[in-house]
């Protein structure tokens, strides 16, 4: 793109921040397919930013919020878009590496607005902004957008503060994962200083399963798999063999992945003659590049991909890739941590 700008660094520069500084604008604050909560907190959490200095905003992608993320502050002004209506000043996307994940509005936002502002973690990230802000060492956007509101000089409100707490919590396995970094948990401190309340963050997240979620629990569990030589685990889900409800509200993928010596771990389900694959690794190897040959992608230790189905023949070449690139790697593993 001409006149694109690119910043990598931790700290966002002027160019970063110039399309925020205008007293009053319209922002189109952009999610994209299936938005998670690192998505929704960090285009809420800037969004609010804007609206406390007289912005319009306009918040939405082309799925809603899941019902899980119902708690986060403002997430009920996010809407389901399929066209865009006017004009804006800014775009801004978050998290999103690749801008077909908008299903086109990002097309329509190019047209409708003056600046597209990129703000994103993950390494393949395609610089499709008129202003890309990539930073691959933050854990989760949400560090991101918390250095932008501090750049802007925005008062940190226990809305804004929450929506960027919960970034940081979700895209770190609850600050488990090998992304989590000293800056994260300044982020956090400073995010809880500002009135973030991590036990209700935990229990909207962790303690709000419905009554017969247990039972669904017990029926994917039965279903994993692990490999003869223990590296690989998988789990695979038909359609209809669980209720994608339930899935919604579940990270299924962390199972498998939690056996001491598996190093690579898959979820695979089935939904209306497609497959969604997720992917997890420890390290050994990057699911990032997998999930790439399959047209998807994500981060080193966290990616993910779409493929026809059926959920045999795509779990099948999943598995092989998978075996593949493992089989590069030392055959003694030792238990370790886990990374997004
Ligand atoms: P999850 O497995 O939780 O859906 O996604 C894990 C990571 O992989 C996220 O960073 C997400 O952005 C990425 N990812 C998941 N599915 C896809 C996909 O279909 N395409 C791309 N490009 N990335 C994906
Ligand atoms: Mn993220």
């Amino acid at each position: 793109m001409s006149g694109a700008v690119t910043l990598t660094g931790t700290t966002p520069t002027e160019a970063v921040l110039a399309p925020f500084r205008a007293q009053a604008g319209r922002a189109l604050m952009l999610g994209h397919v299936h938005p998670d909560a690192d998505v929704l907190g960090t285009l809420l959490a800037l969004g609010q930013a804007l609206e406390a200095r007289g912005w319009s905003v306009t918040y939405g992608g082309p799925h809603p919020a899941p019902a899980a993320l119902v708690f986060l502050p403002g997430v009920e002004r996010y809407q389901r878009l399929h066209t865009l209506d006017g004009r804006f000043d800014v775009a801004v996307l978050t998290d999103c590496p690749n801008p077909q994940r908008t299903e086109g509005l990002i097309d329509q936002a190019r047209r409708a607005a003056a600046t597209v502002v990129n703000i994103d973690h993950h390494p393949d990230n395609r610089r499709y902004g008129d202003v890309n802000w990539i930073d691959v060492s933050a854990a989760a956007t949400g560090e991101m957008v918390y250095e932008l509101l501090v750049g802007l000089g925005a008062p940190l409100t226990p809305p804004i503060a929450t929506n960027l707490f919960t970034a940081l919590h979700t895209d770190t396995g609850s600050f488990r994962y090998s992304n989590v970094t000293p800056r994260t948990f300044r982020t956090a401190a400073a995010l809880v200083d500002a009135g973030a309340a991590p036990a209700f963050v935990s229990e909207w997240l962790y303690e709000r399963r419905a009554p017969d979620a247990l039972r669904w629990l017990g029926e994917a569990l039965a279903r994993v798999e692990v490999s003869d030589d223990g590296r690989l685990a998988w789990l695979a889900l038909p359609s209809g063999s669980v209720p994608e409800k339930f899935i919604e509200s579940e990270e299924l993928v962390n199972y498998p992945r939690s056996v001491a010596t598996v190093r690579v771990a898959c979820l695979f389900r089935e939904s209306l003659g497609q497959v969604k694959v997720s992917l997890r690794g420890k390290g050994d190897v990057d699911v990032q590049r997998i999930a790439a040959r399959f047209g998807g992608g994500g981060h080193r230790n966290a990616a993910g991909c779409t493929i026809a189905g059926p959920l045999a023949e795509a779990t099948r070449v999943v598995l092989a890739a998978v075996r593949a690139a493992l089989a590069g790697t030392p055959e003694a593993p030792e238990a370790g941590g886990s990374a997004r």
